[in-house]
């Protein structure tokens, strides 16, 4: 079990002085200060009788107390349970429970949330605590210094787009290698200042808070996303990395209009689900530097990026492979799809009561293929497959295609039973606010686009389409809208 110095007592020694995390509304935290106040916090929740290996759920957005207890966490040694504030109080208290969590500690605005979630679980009153009256005590209490690559640190639950949660239990070592591999394929610059507006519940908005620790790298923390807002950071503060979701991108793209990025500006790292064609060449037409990425919580975030150099040559693919990574694609041939194996110091062990993965590799449940250069694409997921007259058909792709048809906004598409086929493509629409759907007009444009046996058979305009908590589209949901005669 490796030790390295902790992450914040080494920025503290070397840049005590420098920008750690800019704030929305402009105030700055230095090195020096979020040590400090992470260390407060920590004194503090050890008075409230927080220790080593405690499992504490922390119920989190993206305010100025989340960094700063996400770190007194590891300077006792406690396991921080990562809880998404979308959750309703019973899925809440599911995991509180499945998780074995001994306290909650919940931001002064999700009180209310947190005491509902805690009615039905073993967990009471004394065990709930607000961040805000968590009482900052002198940092000189007994703190770790150091920091063991094998503990484990957090605890996420995967979305559970096909099945029950499972928390993903990450060690500082999956953390630390994340940020490392990462930094190898993206390069640090000392100018780098990287944008978080992704929720820190998640991992892939977690791993920036880490590298913000592991490289010693400013980084802008968001309270949430706002295309307007997000877009003057690049524009006039000097962020030069943001990572974001597919629906960000397209708002950021939408906002941008006539204007162009700095050329200081190096990378919009786009991942977290399938990336429509029509976005990406916007995207590209614009000049933004897009890198598509894949990975997943289990991954601690990215586990394969595009480089740099292949940003613009291999548009659509997820690149190869991080630095200590290594993937596999399942098929027979090079070149054909197959379900995607990962692994590297990044990956999770396993899931918390779940049995431990035997193999080094670990099955993704996501299909893709390699290039004849070696370069990963995405399919989609294996559970979410339609097979039509023994055809595979690929729900990602067809979404593509008709994100690309004028008026449409959003597109989700599921298989529906057909007595011929078996099962058919269906697709599900949300229109843009004054658009109309012509259904003559995007069936011809599918026969434009896809094969025969992938145009859906019917076309439903929905208001929205139903997403989890991480606003992954749940496609096996989408159907229902059918089953309640729509
Ligand atoms: P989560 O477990 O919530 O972090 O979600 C991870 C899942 O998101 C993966 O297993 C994929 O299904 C999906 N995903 C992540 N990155 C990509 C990508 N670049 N393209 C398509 N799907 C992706
Ligand atoms: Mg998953």
């Amino acid at each position: 079990n490796q030790t390295i110095p902790h992450w914040l007592e080494k920025q503290f020694e070397l840049n005590p002085n420098r920008p750690a995390i800019e704030f929305e509304n402009g105030e700055v935290l230095t090195f020096s200060e979020l040590r400090k106040e992470s260390r407060q916090a920590a004194a503090g929740m050890k008075e409230l009788g927080v220790k080593a290996g405690d499992h504490i759920a922390l119920l989190v957005t993206n305010s100025r107390q989340a960094p700063i207890f996400i770190h007194a966490f590891s300077y006792i040694g406690a396991v921080g349970v990562m809880l998404n504030t979308r959750l309703t109080p019973t899925e809440l208290a599911f995991q509180l429970e499945d998780a074995e969590v001994t306290s909650l500690f919940a931001e002064e605005s999700l009180y209310q949330q947190g005491k509902e979630a805690i009615q039905t679980t073993s967990l009471t009153q004394k065990d709930f605590h607000t961040l805000e009256d968590c009482p900052r005590l002198s940092e000189e209490s007994e703190l770790k210094s150091t920091l063991h690559l094998e503990d484990p640190f957090t605890m996420m639950y995967t979305s559970g787009t096909t099945g029950q949660p499972k928390a993903v239990v990450h060690s500082y070592g999956n953390h630390w290698f994340s940020a490392i591999s990462s930094a190898l394929n993206l390069g640090l610059s000392s100018h780098d200042k990287w944008l978080l507006c992704l929720p820190v519940f998640h991992v892939g908005g977690f791993s920036i808070l880490m590298k913000n620790v592991i490289y010693g790298m400013p980084i802008s923390l968001f309270a949430s996303f706002d295309e307007d807002k997000v877009n003057q950071q690049i524009l006039h503060n000097q962020v030069t990395i943001v990572s974001v979701v597919t629906v960000m991108l397209q708002r950021l793209l939408d906002n941008l209009e006539e204007r162009f990025y700095p050329s200081a500006f190096r990378c919009m790292l786009l991942g977290g689900g399938p990336a429509p064609k029509p976005l990406l060449e916007e995207a590209h037409d614009k000049s933004i530097p897009v890198f598509q990425t894949y990975g997943m919580t289990e991954t601690s975030s990215q586990i394969s990026t595009l480089s740099p150099g292949d940003a613009f040559r291999k548009v659509g693919s997820s690149g190869k492979a991080l630095h200590t990574a290594d993937l596999i694609v399942e098929a027979e041939k090079p070149g054909e799809v197959g379900e995607i194996l990962v692994c590297g110091p990044m990956v999770s062990d396993g899931y918390y009561k779940h049995q431990e993965r035997k193999s080094p590799w670990l099955r993704t449940g996501d299909l893709g293929y390699l290039d004849e250069e070696g370069f990963l694409y995405i399919v989609d997921r294996v559970k979410d497959v339609i097979i039509s007259g023994g055809e595979n058909v690929y729900p990602a792709e067809i979404e593509s295609v008709l994100t690309g048809i004028r008026g449409v906004k959003e597109a989700g598409v599921a298989g529906v039973q057909d007595n011929q086929w078996g099962e058919v493509p269906a697709a599900f629409l949300v229109m843009e606010p004054e658009a109309e759907a012509d259904v003559k007009e995007m069936y011809e444009y599918c026969t434009l686009h896809l094969a025969k046996f992938k145009i859906p058979h019917s076309f439903h305009v929905v208001k929205e389409l139903p997403r989890n908590a991480s606003n992954k589209i749940l496609r096996r949901k989408l159907t229902d809208t059918l089953k309640d005669g729509e």
